[in-house]
């Protein structure tokens, strides 16, 4: 009796999405080095992922995780205030503080748990949250566990923050502003140094994410950088699973919200730690987005010839978005790159606003500008009104 209920809810919610275009599934998908997919026993080159530098793949990167691997074996048995503080978090903590420039760097199991754990311990119900609207879902969702007044702002109007601010700002006890450093879905940047001085000015404290920008923008070094120059922005949270190749999240802050972090941040508290493998492969990729100048210049570089090609603005980060708006018409054109060899997101609503239903391309320092150069071909050929 209520197992049928529940089937007929599951079955009503999928029929709302399948008559919207909006179904998704899950395709297995074999990602081998160089970017070189295998899907249903075809091989593409993928534009769709986020190992931006293709270190997931780097034998340096390997060669660590397996050794760690070997020593301490596969799982972190708990939590990492009880036993799962691995020896190897103190080395990947100070290789991201030093990388971003603060004083202290907390390791999370994901950026997903990074944003739900820090969001909620830092604001409560007395307090204001302001965020861009094109924030990344993981961010909106830190902001509804933290149960206080939430307010949107258009995307990068920081007119309407400051606006927003002059109002409501005074009426809470604190308040926490929220943005992306690089938007996931459009690749363009937030005005990090702008958005400081807007929150210095009202006693806000900026939180970003810099989940596309590490290892990616500004010698590697993230969207807390402009023009080479530190932004003391106080609260950089991250990904170690995107351009860093490997898994986990984290959030670069100084020493006395760090305590605070490790003390109140529930998915930090009450989840495993990471994989010591994890640990050791993001350590030794980190080691390498600081060093290599040459690497981390590519992604950027291989997006810039591909708008290059297509006649179309210059991006400021490896995402290219194709913005389509039609759902059915966006998995068409993904359906026929397909055909010609190359794997493309295709993200639809409600990971867009609606009506903004896009490709998003991603571009690796491991693509071969053949690679890119055919890709664009390709485009031009399946979107010839361009
Ligand atoms: C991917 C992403 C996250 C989540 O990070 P995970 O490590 O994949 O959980 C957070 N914020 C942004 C902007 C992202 O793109």
């Amino acid at each position: 009796m209520s197992e049928e209920s529940l089937k007929s809810f599951a079955r009503e919610k999928l029929q709302i999405l399948r008559d919207g275009n909006l179904l998704r599934s899950l395709i297995a998908t074999e990602r081998l080095p160089r970017t070189r997919t295998r899907q249903q026993s075809r091989d593409l080159i993928s534009f769709a992922c986020n190992d931006y530098l293709g270190l997931s793949h780097h034998p340096a990167v390997i060669e660590a995780s397996r050794q760690a691997t070997s020593t301490y074996g596969t799982g972190a048995g708990a939590s990492r205030l009880i036993s799962g503080n691995n020896p190897l978090y103190a080395g990947l903590e100070a290789a991201l503080s030093k990388l971003k420039g603060t004083e202290d760097a907390v390791v999370f199991g994901s950026g997903y748990l990074a944003n739900v754990g820090v969001v909620p311990a830092l604001a409560a119900r007395q307090d204001l949250i302001l965020m861009d609207e094109l924030c990344h879902a993981c961010l909106h969702a830190g902001a509804t566990l933290a149960r206080c007044r939430t307010i949107r702002y258009r995307h990068l109007d920081l007119a309407e923050l400051s606006e927003l601010l002059r109002k409501h700002r005074s009426a809470h006890r604190h308040c926490l502003v929220l943005t992306d450093g690089v938007f996931s879905m459009d690749g363009d940047r937030a005005p990090v140094d702008d958005l400081l001085g807007i929150c210095e000015e009202h006693d806000a404290w900026l939180m970003t994410d810099d989940a596309h920008g590490l290892g990616v923008v500004e010698n590697g070094r993230g969207s807390g950088f402009v023009g080479g120059r530190a932004v003391p922005v106080p609260l950089q949270m991250g990904t170690l699973s995107k351009a860093v190749g490997a898994y986990g999240g984290y959030l670069c802050t100084n020493a006395e919200v760090a305590e605070l972090i490790r003390n109140r941040a529930r998915s930090l508290q009450y989840a495993t730690g990471l994989p010591p493998g994890t640990l050791a492969a993001a350590t030794a990729a980190l080691e390498l987005i600081a060093t290599d100048r040459d690497l981390v210049r590519k992604p950027l570089e291989r997006a810039r010839r591909f708008t290059g090609r297509l006649g179309v603005a210059a991006p400021d980060s490896p995402i290219v978005p194709l913005v389509l708006g039609d759902a059915q018409r966006t998995m068409q054109v993904a359906a026929a790159l397909r055909q010609r060899g190359f794997l493309v997101g295709a993200i639809r609503p409600p990971t867009v606003p609606d009506g903004t239903a896009r490709l998003r391309l991603t571009f690796s320092a491991v693509h071969a500008e053949e690679n890119v150069d055919g890709l664009a071909a390709a485009v031009e050929e399946v979107l010839p009104t361009r």
